[in-house]
């Protein structure tokens, strides 16, 4: 692909993360610094041809601190200024990075620019750091333009080498400069020495609407992860938490779960009494298929819906989504079925 370099905009938001920390020389904990000292660490930011503009989160905040409340800042925040670039930069940490890109995903409805998420695994003032290369190819990646349109006007991870669908990736390794897959789909570009895109997989806008921006979730949800043993008690405990409205429950292989009547029992009731259960698959690649096993085709009957071969980060964040704007455990059912902006595969007679 012929992709121009001319030079864009961008806005580049330091959420905060490893990317952007310093080793306390009394403590040796890593702490964060002032954005100042990430231009310094990357002085490449200036030479890149493209007019970068920043906003820091003030105070830069740990991934693992982040929630609801983060991403709508960063929804804000891109919203805001949506007109004034072409394409925007997530500094983030590594580790909930995912759930904040399947987020976002859903809450910048019609979005038609690059909004690419990304950080590293070594802080980017160390000799080592992975921080640079990611830092400035997502630059670039947000920056591309084919005959003047963004060539990735979709919500993405871009990490090491490989740009993903943000809402189909996971952080898969605490170590490797190699954090985050996608599993159930493939990478939108390679990168190495050039970047290669995929756009057979890109998501492509269908009509050009203007960008509507969602800031409102819920958090009434859980995930409640099967294994085998698992007491009645945990069970029983997750599902009548109070004012919970969706579980995202992980099973085993394409869906599957113990047959005991207690387990359904309690499922059924739950569904009965409103709350919305999405089966997905502990499996990291596949999808669950509720009719091909007689223990999937139980949980059918009990009332489980389907998130076919959808992420845990994206199925939660999807329901604190379509329970935010105040929808009925029905229409959630509705929506759960549908792939919005590409998190889930649908079997072909659903398509
Ligand atoms: N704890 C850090 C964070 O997620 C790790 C990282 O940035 O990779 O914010």
């Amino acid at each position: 692909m012929n992709n121009t370099q001319e030079k864009a905009s961008i806005l580049l938001i330091y959420t905060g993360g490893t990317i952007g920390m310093i080793e306390n020389p009394e403590t040796g904990v890593l702490e964060s610094f002032n954005f100042q000292h990430l231009a310094d660490n990357v002085p490449e930011l200036k030479k890149l041809g493209h007019h970068v503009e920043t906003y820091q989160f003030d105070p830069p905040m740990d991934s693992s601190a982040m929630g609801p409340d983060s991403w709508t800042k960063i929804v804000h925040i891109i919203a805001e200024n949506y007109q004034k670039f072409d394409g925007f930069v997530v500094l983030h940490g590594t580790d909930t990075m995912s759930y904040t890109a399947s987020a976002l995903s859903f809450m910048l409805e019609n979005l038609s620019k690059p909004v690419i998420l990304t950080g590293s695994q070594l802080p980017v003032g160390m000799l080592r750091t992975d921080g640079k290369e990611n830092l400035i190819t997502a630059i670039e990646i947000a920056a591309a333009k084919e005959n003047g349109v963004p060539v990735v006007p979709e919500v993405c991870i871009f990490f090491e080498n490989e740009l993903m669908r943000g809402n189909r990736t996971s952080k898969t390794s605490a170590d490797n400069f190699n954090a985050f897959r996608s599993y159930n789909y493939p990478p939108l570009a390679h990168v190495g020495i050039h970047i290669k895109y995929d756009t057979a997989q890109i998501y492509r806008p269908i009509s050009r609407k203007p960008l509507r921006p969602h800031y409102l979730l819920d958090r009434n949800v859980a995930i409640l992860k099967l294994f085998p043993g698992i007491p009645p008690s945990v069970v029983e405990s997750i599902l009548n938490i109070p004012g919970l409205k969706g579980v995202v429950m992980e099973t085993f292989g394409s869906g599957n779960a113990p047959m005991d009547d207690w387990f359904l029992a309690m499922l059924k009731d739950a569904v009965q009494r409103g709350l919305v259960i999405v089966n997905i698959t502990q499996c990291r690649a596949g999808s669950v298929e509720m009719h091909r096993y007689e223990t999937g085709k139980k949980l059918l009957d009990a009332g489980v819906i389907s998130g076919y071969d959808s992420t845990t980060e994206s199925a939660v964040t999807k329901l604190m989504f379509l329970f935010g704007h105040g929808l009925t455990s029905e229409e959630v059912k509705e929506h759960l079925n549908c792939s919005l902006i590409g998190e889930i595969t649908l079997p072909p007679s659903q398509r």
